[in-house]
């Protein structure tokens, strides 16, 4: 029962409710139990499995991803079943935490649960699972194991391939689909599994009982196998229509030979298929509901210590990173937060230790400084936690920061993305700067006029904004717009100007004046730098 139903039933039945704490309390004891009972089990289950085999050169394992909740969820839990007794050897569940992209999860798993049997001295030689391309690679990088692939998944395919060639649109009629092989979608596949079981493990056999297939619709039963009733019987006729026309014989012979099992014969002379993986992932399903999603310590439900959280930079200098994290649930041990980094590009991570938790406020946010490191570098971190019980939580996701180089370098570190807009934007400043000069010193009325006629200024500014913001148009039409706005003002204000020239009120504002117009270019500058920084974007 999920919490939320636990405390509605309890609720509404009126017999009183555990409190959240308590919950959580609860939780974290008998996760260590859980824990427990998970290593005993697959501890046995491995002897179990070696015992099997009378020469032991290694075990048969058979592997299986499955995801939570939904395809690209955040958890994924790779299950490795011994062939013999169908008993668990290994289950590692992988986050995206461990790595961002759910397609990956499998082999990561995968990897894990070989570094598990490596540390338990087990050596694997057959290898089965679904047709999952990166473990076909994992597995024949691995080099003495044999990768098996799972014949039902690969049939499956054929039978939609089959159904393509079998039926379709009546003007596609005897050109992609042929009416010959509409009864054969099944007793093709029933073909390729008989073959995969019959082919004593030589690929080249596998391909030729495979080939024969059509030969064997064609009435022609010369290659069957002598075990087979076309053979045996001598009044074998056949129930299914036989191929005459050339082009079904073509496209049955098309999808025979375009089948993974024809194309990879070797990794399914064994037949070995993964039936009782899947059905332990349907099993798992009762208990593990893909609609919930659970949290990382729920779905592990083991002494495991939570990735911490919220991992991020908060200062730098040229030889330091700051970093914070929330710590998460200790999985019922005390735990020790561990910082891995390393300069963006090396392959070896430097790790640290970040200091045990506080008891007393484990909840708090803590803080570390990463200190000797190299200026003007991007850094990756990461980090982790682990308990005293030896639990080691998922790792974060990288994290990049970049420690400071001096003074003048990180400035133009800022300013370079920019850097052309900026010098546009000095160059029209120190012109405006130039000519309200100019102005002042040739005593021209425009210097003082901004002063005087204030209110309606403020309107013009506001028309001004609105022509710059909205108008698409160059930098120099604004420019030109600005001072033939400003040359307007000096007709209207004429005459007030000469009234109130020698007030020492509008000399103040004269020298405030330049202000308003720093502030106006900055009004002009904004919406062209950030019509810069859009334009930046469509490039990239
Ligand atoms: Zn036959």
């Amino acid at each position: 029962m999920l919490p939320v139903h636990y405390n509605r039933f309890a609720n509404a039945a009126k017999i009183g409710h555990i409190n959240k704490q308590k919950q959580q309390y609860m939780f974290q004891r008998y996760k260590h139990h859980i824990e427990q009972q998970y290593n005993e089990s697959i501890e046995s289950a491995v002897l179990e499995e070696i015992r099997m085999y009378d020469d032991l050169t290694g075990i048969n394992i058979i592997t299986d991803a499955r995801h939570g909740w939904r395809k690209n969820a955040k958890d994924n839990s790779v299950v490795a079943i011994g062939e013999k007794i169908h008993k668990v050897l290994n289950c590692e569940h992988i986050t995206k935490c461990d790595n961002s992209v759910s397609q990956r999860h499998e082999n990561l798993g995968s990897q894990r649960i070989y570094h598990y049997l490596e540390e338990q001295d087990v050596k694997v030689n057959v290898h089965s699972h679904d047709r999952n391309l990166s473990i076909n690679k994992l597995v024949k990088d691995k080099g003495i194991i044999t990768n098996q692939n799972d014949p039902w998944h690969a049939i499956k395919k054929l039978k939609v391939a089959m159904k393509r060639v079998s039926a379709g649109p009546k003007y596609l009629k005897e050109k992609s689909w042929s009416a010959q092989l509409e009864d054969k979608v099944e007793s093709v596949a029933t073909h390729f599994h008989w073959a995969v079981r019959n082919c004593e493990e030589n690929p080249k056999e596998l391909r030729d009982v495979l080939l024969n297939i059509v030969e064997h619709y064609k009435n022609n039963h010369q290659k069957c196998h002598p075990d087979s009733r076309c053979k045996r019987d001598t009044k074998y006729e056949s129930k299914r229509i036989v191929l005459s026309i050339p082009i079904a014989e073509k496209r049955l012979l098309g999808v025979i030979r375009k089948s993974t099992i024809y194309t990879h014969p070797e990794d399914y002379v064994l037949a070995k298929d993964t039936c009782c993986v899947e059905s332990f992932n349907n099993t798992m399903n009762m208990f593990q509901d893909k609609r919930i999603a659970f949290s990382n310590d729920n779905y592990q439900a083991r002494s495991v210590p939570e990735t911490p959280g919220n991992f991020s930079k908060t200062a730098s200098s040229s030889t330091s990173l700051t970093v914070q994290w929330d710590p998460n649930s200790n999985g019922g041990y005390i735990q020790k937060f561990y910082i891995q980094y390393r300069v963006q590009g090396l392959l070896e991570w430097s790790i640290v230790s970040a200091g045990e938790e506080d008891i007393k406020k484990p909840k708090r946010r803590r803080t570390y400084e990463l200190r000797n490191l190299q200026e003007g570098k991007a850094y990756e971190l990461r980090m982790y936690a682990e308990n005293a019980a030896l639990k080691r939580s998922n790792v974060t996701e990288v994290l990049i920061a970049f420690t400071d180089s001096g003074a003048e370098l990180s400035v133009a570190a800022v300013v370079g993305g920019i850097a052309g807009g900026l010098t546009a934007i000095i160059i029209v400043l120190l012109i405006i700067v130039f000519v309200q000069k100019k102005r002042k010193e040739s005593g021209t009325p425009s210097t003082k006029l901004r002063a005087t006629s204030g209110g309606e200024d403020d309107k013009e500014d506001g028309l001004k904004d609105n022509i710059l913001y909205e108008s698409s148009q160059s930098d120099d039409l604004k420019k030109n717009i600005l001072y033939q706005s400003a040359d307007l003002n000096d007709d209207h204000s004429e005459v007030k100007k000469n009234q109130k020239k020698p007030s020492t009120s509008s000399e103040y504002a004269s020298v405030q004046k330049p202000n308003a117009i720093y502030a106006e270019v900055n009004k002009v500058t904004q919406p062209k730098n950030a019509k810069e920084k859009k334009q930046k974007g469509k490039l990239y």
